[in-house]
Order: structure tokens, then C-alpha cells, then sequence
């Protein structure tokens, strides 16, 4: 041991040769990500216990969680059944007795025995339970009572750590009390004492110091509240220069745009006047347009609150300033779509859309591509078929993408590229919470829609057992025969999605034969060729068939305004933000719409979610509750999440600090964007240590 504290305890000497610590502990360790002592002082404790007084065995009354302090007088191991023994240890604490239960844990008799012969009193924290006259403690937290008095575990707040298999929360009070001892005096404060005044922030020394061993809880609170603020800062700071870097470096073409001339182009062409939200997205995208700087601009709207329009807001802007436009959809049948939408609205204009998708004939690519290449068509919607290599444009000034939860970053800029800098529109119609929003997409300017276009039918939910589906059948057989459409969405396979394509054809099967055999019903799923899908599509969209058995391949975007219920089975398999898209397809018309969740949820937060589908039709309630339900790593799926990896900081519980840093600093940045006044340094230093790998090093 000693020639592992010849040399001084640095932040980054490997846990391997801190005092206690050796290659075995070393390496479980590790699996809790800890490498290094300065590691080990970021480990934040889960949670903290008050042990501040040892309660009185004899005065407890069961249920409640303590500190005692007792005596070992007897222990014994029995072995009630094959596959479990019991370890009883008798302890006296001022004449009540307090029984401390282990379940197979055999070597604690010899431990105790120690103790016994001893007479060495024990620190024990735990659940009590009274049975008759003795306190029963299972699997208590304990450890000999500290002969100074100073003891880690007991007589104090006492933090309690995340832990793994063969590292005691002991071990970890221990280390991480000698690492503070050591290294606290190497630590530098990052933030700015204007910054720390301003908002109330104590020094990090003493934030590592309390959040570890506070002194009381309001110490605890103002350490908690110091770490929280700097981890959202930093992550706020880096978007504030990522977002400045983007509005100063990337010069954007500059549009001349008449907002008045422009409304006067849409009244001419829409049927119908736009709404206050709309309007007010048109009108930030036509700042940012003109601007000179580069438009990044994310919006997001609930399902049917008429995204698209904005979208040929943007193109008319485009256009009418002599550049191309494209806008990218994530289906086939979404590019389709949009493609009739656009052309039937731009025609009075004689502007041409270009539809690119995959199932055209070569020559027919090859003639849309050529008209894109010479500046010929001005407008293209397509889907992944945009960002193939053939494709080019003379001079795209915009790039759209539609429904961007289904694209990955990458095809997102390669669409982008496709231009000099063109301006770039994301439109989600799957409404983030604010918070995430400030997190994920913190380098956007964002544009809600929150109001849908007047009318509309609101939309009945109801929340049935499977058993009943008959019954919902017979109801929805009544709307199809007043001439409406349905749609039955077969259940999700998230594992494959061939399997699912054959629960798809069964449903289908007993639908078509069994339920509506009168009825005219058909059957999509993703394992279909995209042309078939897109006949059945049409055919739907035609009323050609009065039911649609789909897999949630209908999710995004389609528009039939007649369908007016949509059935979903086991609709607990699918998130939240699904089921409301999926609601969505109904209620786009004049009649009264219905959405029926079939599902038998086994869990309370299973029956929570069919609740809240039931109570509300607004997607950013449904989004708010879903993260509060799941979290924020559940709730965007781990797939795309993106999230920062936050050590102490939570998105929900800490929202208000994280609006407080996103203001700190964008402010901070406006004042100073490349961070070089001298009282910057640390701050500076600071965020390059964290993202050496995020080319900060253009910052200078
Ligand atoms: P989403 O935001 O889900 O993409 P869409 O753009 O598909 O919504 O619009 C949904 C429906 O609402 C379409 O049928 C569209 O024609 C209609 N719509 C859009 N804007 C308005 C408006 N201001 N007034 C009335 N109907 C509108
Ligand atoms: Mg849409």
C-alpha cells in the first residue's frame, strides 16, 4: 500500500492506484464508468439519507427507515427451505431487542461472530418492522460503530451511491471521502464570479465537497443546484455557439420577400384563409429568408395543423426569388401526396412539381432529374430518391424535410447538400416537450403550430377490452354503411417485420371473411412492393374500399378525409406519440370521428397511457405527459435519442434551471461569441475539454 501514496493523488490518477483500490476493484469499478479519482468525485450520490440521529428500537413503531445503534449479542443461520438460508444477529440497543435478517448471505454469522466476541456495537440502517416486542431489519446496511465518532455512514446526511455487484456503498463512501480530501484543492472553478453571483451559485470546491457529505439540506440543495445549473450551462453554451457559428459564418442567400404580396399569392391559391398560427410560422420563415444569415428552422405541429401550407409558403418565397425547392417525405406515399397537393394549388401559377421516387421508370427519372439539373422545374418532392447521387440541382435555394423524426441526421444534410447553402426547413408533426426541444434541437429556431384550422370534428376516443371487439366491430359496420371508411391498425411487431406482415395478413383474413365480408377490404402492410401499397393507398383514398386493415404504415401524413374511425389493436404496444399520429388519420373531414384503443394493459403507467389518449386530443399534452410517464431516454427511444448524457442534471425535475441556463447562455454569447475575454478563459477551456471531439477549435 504505501507505494501507492508515495506519489500525490491527481485528478486523473487511475483508480488503480488510489489508496484502497486495487486492479480488481479497479475493474469493477470501471463498470460504473469510474476510471479516475476526478471520475470518483463526479459520481454523484442517487440519493441521500438522513442519518443524522439513531432512532430508539424501543420507541419505533414498524415502517419506518433508521439509524440504530446496537450491540451483537447472538447470531445463527438456518436453512428454512432447500435454496435459502436465514442469518438472524440479535442486537441490544438499550435493552430493546432488533433482529437483522440476511437472505443467503451465510458468511455474515462469521462476521458477526467477531463483532460478538468483540463487543464492538454496530451502526445499522434499514426498514424497521415490529413483530410483538422486536424491531426486525432485513438486509440492513451496517458497518462497526466508528470509535471516533467520525463515521461515513452514520451520524450524518448520508449519501448513497449508484452502486455494482462487489462495491458496497461503504467502499464508495470511503473512496470518494479520500479522493475530496485530496484533490478537492486541484479543482478549478469554470464559472465566471459575475456569472456565479448572478445566479446564485456556490463555488464548485464546496458543491463537490456538499453534494457528497452534506452538512445539512440546504447545503445539499445549494451544492445540487450549482452542479445541475453548470451541466445544463455548458450543454446550452455549446448550442449558443453552434447556433452562432450557423447565423454569422454561413452566409445564406438573401430572398426578397413581400409578406403582403406573398398572402396575396396564397389567398389566390388557398381555399381557405390561413390560421393565426400559420401565419406567424410563414412569417418567421420569411425573417429568416431575407435575413442574409442561413435559415435552420424546425416546425412543429400537431397532426392535420396544416404543415404543409407552410411549407408552400416557403416554396412560393423560393421560387418567386428564381431558386429551386425540395421537399423530402419519408414515404413514397407521403411524396405522392404532397406532390397532387402542391401541383393542383401551384397550376394556376404554371409552376411544375417534380415528383422523385423510387417506382418511376428510368426514363421517367432521368427526364425529372434533367429538368432539376438545368433549372427547368423549380420544385421537387420526392422521397429518399432526392438525395440520391444522380440528383442535382441548378440552384437550390431550399431544402424541406417532412416528418424528420423518420430521417437521420445524415440524410437530412445530405439533402443539403445538394445545394450552396440552401435554407433548411424540418417539419415533425411529433410535438416535443419544451424542454427537450431546448436540448435536442438547440441549434434550431423553432416555429409552433398550436392551433388546427377551424371546424374540425374533435375526435371520440374510446378505451375497450379485446372482448369487445365484436361489438366495435358492429359499431363501426354502422358508420361504413352511412358510407364512411375505416381503418384497423394490426399490432405492432417491433422485432420483424415479416412477422408482422403475417399478423397483418390473418387480420386481414378475419376481417375481410369473417367481420365485413359485404364490405370491400383491403390490406397494407410494409412488406408489400411500393407500387402495390401505393394501388392500395389510392384505392382507399378513391373509396374503392370501405376498410383498410394497415400496419402502422398509414402513421404518417395520409389524408382521407372520409375514413372516420380508425380501430387499434393492442394498442398498448404502441408509444404514445404513435397512437396520436395514428388518430390522426381520422377526424381530417366533415364528420364526427371516432379512434377505438383496443388493449388489456397489464401495468398502471400501461392503463395510465390509454388514459390520457382518451382524455386529450392535444399532441403537446400528450407529449408532456408521455415524458413524464417514460422519461426522456424512453420517450425519444433509444434509437434517435441524442440526449445528452446528463450526471445529475434531470430534464423534467430541473426544467426551470435549464430555461435559466439556455438564457445564460445565449446572452453570454451575444456578448462575447468566441469566448476570448480573459474572464472567459476557464469557461472556454472548460467546454474544450468536453467536446474536443466537436471541432470547437473553429470557435477561435
Ligand atoms: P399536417 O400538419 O398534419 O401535415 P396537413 O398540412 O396535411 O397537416 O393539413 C391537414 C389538412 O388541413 C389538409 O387537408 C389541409 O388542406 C387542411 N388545412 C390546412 N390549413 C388549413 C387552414 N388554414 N384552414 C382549413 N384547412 C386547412
Ligand atoms: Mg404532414
Amino acid at each position: 500500500m504505501s507505494e501507492k501514496t508515495a506519489f500525490p493523488l491527481t485528478l486523473d490518477t487511475p483508480l488503480q492506484y488510489v489508496k484502497g483500490v486495487g486492479p480488481l476493484i479497479a475493474q469493477r469499478l470501471a463498470k460504473l464508468n469510474l476510471h479516475t479519482a476526478g471520475d470518483l468525485l463526479r459520481h454523484y450520490p442517487r440519493r441521500w439519507e438522513d442519518r443524522t440521529l439513531f432512532a430508539h428500537a424501543a420507541q419505533l413503531r414498524g415502517g419506518e427507515f433508521v439509524t440504530l445503534c446496537g450491540l451483537p449479542l447472538s447470531v445463527s443461520t438456518t436453512q428454512p427451505r432447500p435454496g435459502l438460508s436465514l442469518t438472524k444477529a440479535l442486537l441490544d440497543d438499550q435493552g430493546a431487542a432488533v433482529m437483522l435478517v440476511w437472505f443467503n448471505q451465510p458468511y455474515m454469522e462469521q462476521v458477526f461472530r467477531k463483532l460478538i466476541t468483540a463487543k464492538h456495537p454496530v451502526v445499522v440502517y434499514g426498514q424497521a418492522k415490529r413483530s410483538g416486542m422486536i424491531v426486525e431489519i432485513q438486509n440492513p446496511e451496517w458497518e462497526p460503530l466508528d470509535e471516533t465518532g467520525d463515521s461515513l455512514s452514520s451520524g450524518r446526511i448520508t449519501p448513497v451511491y449508484p452502486a455494482t455487484e462487489g462495491i458496497t456503498q461503504a467502499r464508495l463512501r470511503r473512496l470518494t471521502d479520500h479522493v475530496l480530501r485530496e484533490c478537492l484543492p486541484l479543482i478549478d472553478e469554470p464559472l465566471p464570479p459575475e456569472l456565479r453571483q448572478r445566479y446564485r451559485l456556490i463555488e464548485l470546491r464546496e458543491a463537490l465537497q456538499n453534494i457528497h457529505y452534506p452538512t445539512t439540506f440546504e447545503a445539499l440543495d445549494a451544492a445540487r443546484r450549482r452542479l445541475v445549473f453548470e451541466e445544463f450551462f455548458f450543454m446550452q453554451l455549446y448550442l449558443a455557439l453552434q447556433r452562432h457559428k450557423l447565423h454569422t459564418n454561413s452566409q445564406g442567400i438573401r430572398f426578397h420577400v413581400s409578406l403582403e404580396k406573398l398572402h396575396q399569392s396564397l389567398q389566390a391559391v388557398l381555399p381557405f384563409p390561413l390560421t393565426k398560427a400559420q401565419q406567424r410560422a410563414i412569417a418567421e420563415i420569411a425573417s429568416d429568408m431575407s435575413s442574409g444569415h442561413l435559415m435552420n428552422r424546425l416546425v412543429q405541429g400537431d397532426v392535420g395543423s396544416g404543415k404543409t401550407m407552410v411549407a408552400l409558403a416557403a416554396i412560393l418565397m423560393t421560387v418567386q426569388n428564381g431558386y429551386q425547392a425540395a421537399l423530402m417525405a419519408p414515404t413514397e406515399i407521403l411524396a405522392q401526396q404532397h406532390a397532387i397537393v402542391l401541383q393542383r394549388l401551384l397550376a394556376p401559377l404554371h409552376l411544375r412539381v417534380e415528383l422523385a421516387i423510387g417506382s418511376l421508370s428510368k426514363r421517367e427519372k432521368q427526364e425529372v432529374y434533367e429538368r432539376l439539373r438545368t433549372g427547368e422545374s423549380l420544385i421537387a418532392v420526392g422521397t429518399h430518391a432526392l438525395i440520391q447521387e444522380e440528383v442535382g440541382f441548378a440552384r437550390l435555394g431550399l431544402a424541406i424535410i417532412d416528418e424528420q423524426h423518420r430521417f437521420g441526421v445524415l440524410q437530412r444534410r445530405a439533402l443539403s447538400r445538394k445545394g450552396d447553402q440552401p435554407h433548411v426547413l424540418v417539419m415533425t408533426a411529433t410535438p416535443i416537450p419544451r424542454t427537450l426541444t431546448l436540448t435536442l434541437y438547440g441549434d434550431l429556431d423553432v416555429s409552433v403550430l398550436d392551433e388546427l384550422p377551424p371546424g374540425r370534428k374533435p375526435i371520440t376516443t374510446h378505451w375497450r377490452s379485446r372482448s369487445k371487439r365484436e361489438q366495435v366491430y358492429a359499431a363501426a359496420e354502422r358508420l361504413l354503411s352511412d358510407g364512411r371508411q375505416a381503418y384497423i391498425v394490426c399490432p405492432l411487431i417491433e422485432e420483424s417485420e415479416k412477422l408482422e406482415a403475417q399478423s397483418a395478413a390473418k387480420l386481414y383474413d378475419y376481417i375481410a371473411n369473417k367481420v365485413y365480408p359485404h364490405r370491400r377490404v383491403g390490406l397494407l402492410h410494409g412488406q408489400m412492393p411500393p407500387s402495390e401499397k401505393e394501388q392500395v393507398m389510392l384505392r382507399f383514398k378513391a373509396h374503392e374500399l370501405d376498410v383498410l386493415v394497415s400496419t402502422t404504415v398509414i402513421e404518417v401524413g395520409i389524408d382521407v378525409p372520409n375514413a372516420s374511425i380508425i380501430i387499434i389493436e393492442d394498442a398498448d404496444r404502441f408509444g404514445l406519440a404513435q397512437l396520436h399520429q395514428l388518430r390522426g388519420r381520422v377526424g381530417r373531414g366533415e364528420y364526427p370521428s371516432y379512434c377505438i384503443l383496443l388493449a388489456d394493459p397489464k401495468t398502471p403507467e400501461g392503463k395510465a397511457r390509454m388514459e390520457i389518449m382518451v382524455k386529450t386530443c392535444d399532441g403537446f399534452r400528450i407529449a408532456d405527459e408521455d415524458l413524464q410517464l417514460r422519461g426522456p431516454g424512453e420517450f425519444l427511444g433509444t434509437k434517435q435519442s441524442g440526449l445528452p448524457n446528463l450526471h445529475i442534471a434531470d430534464l423534467l425535475a430541473d426544467r426551470d434551471v435549464l430555461v435559466e441556463t439556455r438564457t445564460a447562455a445565449f446572452e453570454l454569447v451575444k456578448q462575447d461569441p468566441t469566448l476570448s475575454s480573459p474572464q472567459h478563459r476557464t469557461l472556454r477551456e472548460a467546454l474544450q475539454r468536453m467536446h474536443t471531439h466537436l471541432e470547437l477549435a473553429s470557435v477561435s
